[in-house]
């Protein structure tokens, strides 16, 4: 199965391997999209710590794990990516310009279906990549897909053999 994430990697290879903490995200785009397969694997824990502190403040991990857990996450696609190597912004980060992913999501939530349309700041703290502030550029509800429509996913599956299976 290739990640959650859509890379054309596997989860092992891929996000599981910085949702397990044996890499860092070497990227705002990694720490993204390991988020997401938290997001699909209802990693909360892992949600929470990868958020700058002035920002857990307004969360609670028991919040995030009940959304997640009602949350079907079907689809990432990330637009453009800000690159910075942490190595080279440990000392020099400019927290006026943080790096940015502007990405798009699909998820089913309530058996409603929708896409999201983010362009989310990242900051390194503790010499890691966190999630600071999300700008939602566009949020709304989609048709759901037909029960014997292929799955939006990817997956080849038909709908109610997948993502759709509630
Ligand atoms: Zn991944
Ligand atoms: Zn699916």
């Amino acid at each position: 199965m290739s990640c959650y994430c859509g890379s054309s990697q596997t989860f092992e290879q891929c996000c599981q391997k910085i949702l397990s903490r044996n890499n860092k995200a070497q990227s705002p785009e990694q720490l993204m999209r390991s988020r997401y397969s938290a997001y699909a694997t209802q990693n909360a824990q892992y949600l929470f710590e990868t958020t700058a502190k002035a920002q857990q403040a307004d969360q609670q991990l028991s919040e995030i794990a009940e959304w997640a857990k009602q949350t079907v996450w079907l689809k990432l696609v990330v637009h453009h990516a800000d690159e910075r190597d942490i190595v080279s912004n440990k000392t020099t980060f400019d927290i006026k310009h943080p790096p940015k992913v502007n990405f798009s999501a699909w998820y089913i939530h309530n058996k409603k279906y929708y896409q999201m349309t983010e362009l989310s700041s990242f900051i390194i703290e503790d010499e890691q990549w966190k999630y600071s502030i999300g700008e939602s550029l566009s949020h709304h509800e989609l048709p759901l897909p037909k029960r014997n429509d292929l799955c939006p996913c990817g997956s080849t599956k038909k709908f109610k053999r997948c993502c759709g299976n509630f």
